[in-house]
Parts: C-alpha cells; sequence; structure tokens
C-alpha cells in the first residue's frame, strides 16, 4: 500500500470527472505507476464528503481482479479532499477506446461483456450496486484487460457487507445516460434493488460500442434527462442494427428488457451463447499501444 501523498510524483492527468481530477502518478521508492484519484469537495459539502468516504469504503473493501484496484486511501493534501491510490489501467477507458475506433467488432465486444458481467458477479455477490456502469467507467489494462472502476455513485444493499453505506438518494448521480426504466421511477427501483440497472447500463454500452455512437437518442441529439426518460420508459425496446448476430441481438435483448423483473440476471447472461464462445479482450489495446 500507498500510505504518503508526497511519495507520489504526478506525472500527468488522466480524467476530469464529476467529483475530481486523476493523475498518472509515480511511486518514489519502487518507481511503479499508480492513478491517483483527488476527490475535492468544498469544507462545508457533506453530500460530497459521504459520497466520497463511501466511493473509498467500497474500492478498500472489493479485492478482485475485474475491479480496479485501491492500494490506499490518503488524507492529505488538504481538509476538502480524499485521495484514492489505484492501479494504473494504461489503456485509459472504453469511453477513450470508441473514440479512437469508434466501433468495436462483436468477439472483442462479446469479451468486453463476459469481463464485465464476471465483474457484476462479483460486485452483486457482495451487495454492491455499481450504478453508473458507462463506457468511462470500464478501464482497460495494458493488456486489455477490463477491469470496472468509479464507485462514486456505488451502494451497499445487502447485508453481506455489513451496514448499508447508502444514503440520501441521488436518481441522477452520476449521468442519466444509461439509466435503466426502474431507476427513472422511484417506485419500481426500490424493489429492483437496483442490481438489474446494472445490467441495463451494460446493454447500452455494449450497443454503443457496435453503433459507434450513444445509441438511445438520435445522432447529435443531447441525451438530457427529459429526453432520455420519455425515450427509456415510454419508448420500445432500443433498436438493434441487422448486422448484429442473432445470438448478439438476443443477449442485448435480455440486457435491455424494460421490466426489470424479466431482465436477464448476471447468472443467465454469463452463460448466454454470445459470451460463452467469448474470447479474450487483448485486441483493445492494439491500436493505442502499437502506435
Ligand atoms: P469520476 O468519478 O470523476 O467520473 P473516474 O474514477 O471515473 O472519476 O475517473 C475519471 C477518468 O479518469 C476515467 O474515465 C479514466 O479516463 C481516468 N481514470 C480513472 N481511474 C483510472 C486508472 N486507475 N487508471 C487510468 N485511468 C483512470
Ligand atoms: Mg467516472
Amino acid at each position: 500500500t500507498v500510505d504518503r501523498l508526497s511519495d507520489l510524483e504526478k506525472l500527468s492527468v488522466v480524467g476530469h470527472g464529476s467529483s475530481g481530477t486523476v493523475y498518472k502518478v509515480r511511486h518514489l521508492r519502487t518507481n511503479s505507476l499508480f492513478a491517483l484519484k483527488v476527490l475535492r469537495f468544498g469544507p462545508n459539502a457533506a453530500d460530497a464528503r459521504r459520497q466520497a468516504a463511501r466511493e473509498a469504503d467500497i474500492l478498500t473493501r472489493v479485492d478482485s481482479p475485474l475491479v480496479v484496484r485501491c492500494h490506499g486511501v490518503l488524507e492529505g493534501g488538504g481538509e476538502d479532499r480524499l485521495c484514492l491510490v489505484m492501479e494504473y489501467m494504461a489503456g485509459g477507458s472504453l469511453h477513450d477506446v470508441l473514440r479512437a475506433r469508434r466501433r468495436l467488432p462483436e468477439g472483442l465486444i462479446a469479451g468486453v461483456a463476459g469481463r464485465v458481467l464476471e465483474g457484476l458477479r462479483y460486485l452483486h455477490g457482495m451487495g454492491v450496486v455499481h450504478r453508473d456502469i458507462k463506457p468511462s467507467n470500464l478501464l482497460i489494462g495494458s493488456h486489455g484487460e477490463v477491469k470496472i472502476a468509479d464507485f462514486g455513485a456505488s451502494r451497499v444493499v445487502a447485508a453481506a457487507m455489513g451496514p448499508s453505506s447508502g444514503g440520501g438518494d441521488d436518481a441522477c448521480a452520476g449521468t442519466c445516460a444509461y439509466m435503466s426504466p426502474e431507476r427513472f421511477d422511484s417506485e419500481g427501483f426500490g424493489d429492483s434493488g437496483g442490481f438489474a440497472g446494472d445490467i441495463w447500463a451494460l446493454g447500452v454500452v455494449l450497443l454503443e460500442c457496435f453503433v459507434g455512437r450513444f445509441p438511445l437518442v438520435d445522432a447529435g441529439e443531447r441525451p438530457d434527462w427529459a429526453t432520455l426518460m420519455c425515450v427509456v420508459c415510454f419508448g420500445g425496446p432500443p433498436a438493434v442494427p441487422d448486422a448484429a448476430s442473432p445470438e448478439f441481438r438476443s443477449f442485448l435483448g435480455r440486457c435491455l428488457e424494460k421490466d426489470w423483473r424479466k431482465r436477464g440476471t448476471v447468472g443467465e447472461l454469463l452463460s448466454h451463447p454470445f459470451v460463452a464462445k467469448c474470447c479474450s479482450t487483448e485486441g483493445l489495446v492494439e491500436d493505442t499501444f502499437h502506435t
């Protein structure tokens, strides 16, 4: 573990998000690379402080090759911030990969699906609902490993991990773009526990990888809350292009089932033929690394 901020040298900024800045850093004594996520909250921002503590709490309890690892939580650098030392993911995020390549072939999409589902099986198994599955929160290692990151909107909903670290609800903590129908509807959401919402979001992400842009609104349209609420809650199931294979269409249909009670579960989807034949995700980094 890394226990002092002064042991780290900032090399560059690798990401900006809603909650702070992520730096690529070097550990001076060992020369190893880490990512340092600095969560800033104003001196009086009790909510942001609670959210940061929740993120740190979940990150330090999870231990899986499918989830980005946390090597320390540091309070240095001022009263109004918390720093998370994480394993550095050299391939950036799936959002970066999509920006560079626009679309992915089905084989790679199946690989991403398999990895994220395995990660969700692990998280859901310990009562953690991610609640913000989207391309920028799926990180890629130097060999194409896919890991789930960013627990800034997550909740612990089961007793498995002890007292809930939940709190006042924020229906739209991250972006609403990947939110499931039941999450727009506060009543249905309560019953679902939120697990099915992670599956919906994964379906939207995989469809986005296939069509090359955010798939639920027309090109150029802003996916704002009201537009999305109409499309997701009152529209038909998201359209899948004809070019998709029958297995992929069937898989997406199970993820993007509007009624969360009928939606595919992690267990069912992991044995679906689309991911059962799935393959390595090594190809995710070929472009970024061999140029
Ligand atoms: P936010 O809560 O602000 O969205 P994230 O944890 O999602 O913060 O990080 C924001 C961005 O920073 C990510 O989309 C990714 O591009 C980059 N990033 C975050 N963590 C890492 C990491 N461990 N390794 C490499 N890049 C990272
Ligand atoms: Mg994020």
